[in-house]
């Protein structure tokens, strides 16, 4: 694939998914690091290297320990506007556990709401689906949630002023978190045509996050091949999103493994960049603009 031409060049400056609190390596160990506190130098270095790369804009997915929320603090600093839902929610059961909260009932989930409303968070994220499982394709882990459950939490967290932001794969739990309104649709991996001119319908942000996967090629933790078609399905839908007249921004997950902060951001826009083949500047033409409609809706109304 030669996607080197572009390799140097940050041409959009919105890092629409990361996680401060996760630094590419071994969850674990960054965990750890801001158990008790958040580790100030540490947020400071990566905002710091988002500021060196030219990046302006960063919308975290959120943390258990506060990291964003500190980063929020430090980010104007930096020339940063920073964005955080202060932790994920996920119901009991289900996958989210690494990044948030979970609850059991309804009446928790409003709780957490609440919780997010006294921290100040700019939208709310929440698990609605699984997770790829990287050594078997097609499969996804840890998912389930009903529709009826995803319509009761998208319409609190509407009802009260937030945007949301959820992470699903497959196309069946993508179409139910679509009908249940959600504004971005993180991931979304495993789509088909039904839930792309659903996405195109409801004007719902996709951002793909193809780095997790490509980034992997060649590590060994996970089958190549497995990784490959994962990454390669991906990429031919975003084409197909694209032409289709879907909204897509760029958001790496950044902190995932092999992700690092900011050069997993810039793999990212290679990967879109790889993905639109020939039609690179309408990619990023409709990145821009994605970009732009990320910053404006997830913020508190
Ligand atoms: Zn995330």
């Amino acid at each position: 694939m030669n996607i080197q031409a572009d390799s140097q060049r940050v041409w959009n400056t919105s890092e629409c998914h990361a996680h401060m609190v996760l630094d590419g390596v071994d969850f674990r160990v960054a965990l750890a690091r801001h158990e008790r506190a958040p580790e100030e130098n540490f947020i400071r270095r990566i905002l710091a290297a988002y500021r060196d790369a030219g990046i302006t804009y960063v919308r975290d997915g959120g943390d258990t320990s506060k990291t964003s929320v500190r980063a929020r603090e430090l980010a104007p600093e930096y020339g940063i506007e920073y964005r955080t839902p202060i932790f994920a929610i996920h119901k009991n059961g289900f996958y989210g556990k690494i990044v948030g909260k979970s609850f059991d009932t309804l009446r928790e989930y409003r709780q957490l709401i609440e919780e997010i409303k006294k921290a100040g968070g700019d939208f709310v994220k929440v698990m609605l689906g699984g997770i790829l499982d990287f050594d078997v394709y097609p499969q996804i882990n840890g998912g389930g949630l009903s529709a009826e459950w995803m319509r009761e939490m998208v319409h609190i967290a509407h009802e009260e002023g937030f945007s949301v932001m959820a992470h699903v794969n497959g196309a069946e739990p993508i179409c139910a978190a679509l009908e249940a309104g959600i504004d971005s649709l993180e991931h979304g991996y495993l789509q088909t045509e039904e839930s792309l001119s659903l996405l195109k319908e409801t004007g719902a942000v996709w951002v793909p996050t193809i780095s997790p996967l490509m980034n992997q090629i060649g590590d060994g933790r996970s089958p190549d091949n497995v990784l490959e078609r994962y990454g390669a399905a991906q990429m031919d839908i975003v084409l197909r999103a694209m032409q289709l007249g879907v909204k897509l921004a760029p958001g790496s997950d950044a902190g995932a493994y092999l992700v690092p902060h900011v050069t997993g951001y810039q793999d990212e826009l290679r990967w879109m960049l790889a993905a639109a083949g020939e039609e690179k500047e309408r990619m990023i033409g409709v990145l821009e603009r994605g970009a732009r409609e990320i910053a404006e809706r997830f913020r508190r109304m």
